[in-house]
């Protein structure tokens, strides 16, 4: 396995990618958490995407695709196969006609959103806020206040394990709540087009700061996390049932029940992957003794 990382690294370098070794991943996530991953490299464009997943998958070594970091708990003893980390040079946004925006997997969500803005386009409002890559938004069928990508998404273009590209069409995504067929096939994603139409500047413009200062208001943008940690049981919310059970600021380690928002962990600054982890399971135990709701983690957990 490390002699099959050592070749992938000499591939990665022969196809002009940029490599990173023993990178702390805490750089990389938004809950701050996280030990060195030993490989990391950045496709440098689809070609090379393609090439390293196929030598990748022939030669039996883990890889984990990671765009912002915002949907992750890693381990702080970090992650030993190879990240394969979808930025800059899938970082393009354009319009393909006037109902169609195209984006690189890279993107962040809010350069795409600001993208539509300067073009009067509505549809992506919703998602102005969501710190996370037009990769990771499309993998978790990212949503918000009433919107979710994969109800705007009519395309997706992505590696398959064999290094081939494929383009997906709706009807083949599969998009659940926080669910798309790319956790079951783990195909890399590329980029992705969304269908938008044209809006007023002013009443777009409007939208997004609206939302965005809701985010402020409500969610602890002060302090690392990584977001709602559970999804949503049918029919109630996560944080509700965790406030129910009197857990709001409740502590292990560094890691706390947010008091601002209940459905957030976060890290009080020096908090440990254990620390999160145990606080997660402490939730669970006691909001399915108290509540006999079953939570389930939202936030993605990256080695052990
Ligand atoms: C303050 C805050 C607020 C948030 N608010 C919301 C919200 O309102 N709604 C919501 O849905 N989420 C929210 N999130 C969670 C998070 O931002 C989203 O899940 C986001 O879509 C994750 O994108 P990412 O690029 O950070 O993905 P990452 O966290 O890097 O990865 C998430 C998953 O996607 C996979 N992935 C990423 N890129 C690719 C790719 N190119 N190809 C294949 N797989 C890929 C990863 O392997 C991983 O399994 C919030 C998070 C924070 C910190």
């Amino acid at each position: 396995m490390n002699d099959n990382i050592t070749l992938l690294e000499k591939k990665a370098a022969e196809l002009g990618c940029e490599i990173i070794k023993n990178e702390p991943l805490s750089r990389h996530t938004t809950f701050k958490i996280g030990g060195n991953c030993r490989l990391m490299v950045v496709p440098k464009d689809e070609q090379s995407c393609c090439e390293l997943v196929k030598q990748a998958e022939e030669c039996n070594i883990d890889y984990f695709i990671l765009g912002n970091g915002s949907n992750i708990l890693c381990s702080d003893n970090g992650y030993e196969g190879v990240i394969f980390l979808m930025s800059k040079p899938f970082g393009k946004v354009y319009l393909e006609d006037e109902k169609t925006i195209c984006a690189g997997s890279g993107a962040s969500l809010a350069k795409v959103c600001l993208y539509a803005l300067e073009n009067s386009l509505t549809g992506l409002e919703f998602a102005y806020g969501i710190p996370g890559t037009v990769g990771g938004a499309v993998y978790m069928n990212a949503g918000a206040y009433g919107g979710e990508i994969g109800m705007i998404t009519i395309e997706v273009r992505a590696v398959d394990k064999n290094g081939n590209i494929r383009i997906l069409k709706p009807d083949e995504l599969e998009f659940g709540y926080r669910k798309s067929i790319f956790q079951s096939n783990e195909f890399v994603i590329l980029s992705a087009k969304f269908k938008i139409k044209k809006g007023d500047r002013e009443d777009i413009l409007a939208k997004m700061n609206e939302l965005m200062d809701k985010r402020r208001d409500k969610q602890p943008l002060e302090y690392p996390n990584a977001g709602s940690t559970f999804k949503r049981p049918e029919g109630q919310f996560a944080g509700k049932l965790i406030e129910d059970c009197g857990l709001r600021g409740f502590e292990i380690g560094g890691a706390q029940v947010s008091s601002k928002h209940c459905g957030f962990i976060i890290n009080k600054g020096n908090a440990t992957f254990d620390d999160v982890i145990k606080l997660i399971e402490h939730i669970k135990k006691t909001v399915l003794q108290q509540t006999g709701y079953h939570l389930e983690c939202e936030v993605r957990i990256l080695g052990s």
